[in-house]
């Protein structure tokens, strides 16, 4: 049977700032999502940090209006409640006023495939918050590039045939199809900067869908800063795509992703538990798992993929990565540059006020403070000062 899995998130609210939904808010969600009748074949709801996620399955394929209108009528009641509950960033990641046939360009963020069922249908979705879409960059080119990280890309077939890795350029809305192996270089030179380039999907050299993710960039929507674009991505695992555990285990190394505070600085990827809050030392971004079953459509799980011990380890150390990073404070590379800044204005204003006192260092004004300042200087060192020119 043909079937279509849909994550559709957006951020409509946090207690107390960019936390987590409220307990209300996400009822109502839920609520609207039930209401659906036989529209779905089913569905699950959760939390990463502060924004919802809703993974649904049906038959009416990808971009389908009706989809993707349930779940923007369930985030506009999720936004009515925090709304009421005066929860932060109410409605915030909700940029139009209403909806208009795709939830795409409008705010939420939307991973989907459509593809003929598995006996044994496996995938998993992976929930990200305080940071951006090309925060899975690194964690992609490990599932599919780097044997290193995956021996599935030596001794599984399909996977040694090389797959098609097709990336956006987020600034300017176009997509390229590159193919391994011999598109390896071109891959790399375009993963390495996440904030311009992200994985958009990736296909089996037959068309089979394996990865579908969220490249949406909502500064690029809005025109100004209105939240992080917090990713989601899903990937189907087992048989000829990579196993479960090697796509989980491509986040046991915490790389430096940019958002976190503000959206503003470069921190550790951090993964976490099912429905774990933004932590509120600095926000620390945030990966979960979502392990899931499926079979005609019906969900079993999801399993909480990063729940196992040996996950604290790996969470012990992105706590010691951030604090590292955290400790050189407003220097970059701990904030990101001028034009990734979220808060750009208020950086480019305070930036007006140092070049309202910079002077050119051939006028004769700003040549005479300079001697009189290396003249204070000399008397106050006594010894000579020698011009550098
Ligand atoms: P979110 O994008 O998760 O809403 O976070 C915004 C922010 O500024 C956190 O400090
Ligand atoms: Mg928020
Ligand atoms: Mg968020």
């Amino acid at each position: 049977m043909r079937v279509s899995v849909s994550v559709i998130k957006a951020d409509v609210g946090g207690v107390g700032g960019h936390t987590r939904p409220s307990d209300a808010l996400l009822d109502a969600v839920k609520s609207t999502i039930s209401d659906a009748g036989d529209l779905l074949l089913d569905n699950y709801i959760g939390y990463c940090g502060d924004d919802v996620h809703i993974v649904m399955s049906h038959t009416q394929g990808v971009d389908n209006e009706r989809i993707h209108g349930l779940a923007w009528d369930a985030f506009m009641a999720g936004t009515a409640v925090a709304k009421e509950e005066g929860l932060y960033g109410a409605g915030q990641d909700l940029l139009k006023d209403s909806f208009s046939g795709n939830v795409k360009g409008m705010g939420p963020g939307v991973a989907e495939m459509e593809f003929e069922e598995r006996p044994n249908e496996a995938f998993t979705v992976f929930a990200a918050d305080k940071t951006e879409p090309g925060a899975f960059n690194y964690p992609i080119y490990r599932m599919f590039v780097d044997s290193l990280s995956n021996t599935g890309l030596i001794v599984n077939k399909s996977l040694a045939g090389g797959v098609i890795i097709n990336i956006m350029d987020v600034e300017e809305g176009r997509t390229a199809g590159l193919k391994l192996w011999q598109d390896k270089p071109i891959l790399e030179a375009a993963l390495m900067y996440p904030g311009r380039y992200v994985v958009d999907s990736v296909v089996t050299k037959d068309g089979e869908p394996i990865l579908a993710a969220s490249t949406d960039r909502l500064h690029n929507i809005a025109g100004t800063y209105v939240g992080k674009d917090d990713p989601v991505c899903m990937v189907r695992t087992q048989k000829l795509f990579p196993a479960t555990e090697e796509v989980g285990s491509v986040f046991n190394n915490p790389h430096y992703v940019a958002g976190n505070t503000r959206g503003s600085h470069n921190m550790p990827l951090m993964p976490v538990k099912l429905n774990s809050a933004a932590t509120i030392n600095f926000c620390i971004p945030i990966v979960e798992a979502l392990v899931f079953s499926m079979h005609n459509g019906r969900f079993t799980g999801p399993f909480d993929g990063f729940s196992t011990p040996d996950w604290d380890f790996v969470r012990e150390n992105a706590a010691r990565k951030a604090m590292d990073m955290r400790s050189q404070g407003f220097i970059h590379p701990a904030t990101l540059v001028p034009s990734e800044l979220e808060y750009a204005e208020g950086y480019k204003s305070i930036i007006e006020r140092l070049n309202e006192k910079m002077v050119d260092m051939d006028d004769e004004g700003s040549r005479r403070r300079r001697d009189a300042a290396a003249e204070s200087l000399q008397s106050a060192n006594g010894r000579a000062y020698e011009d550098p020119d």
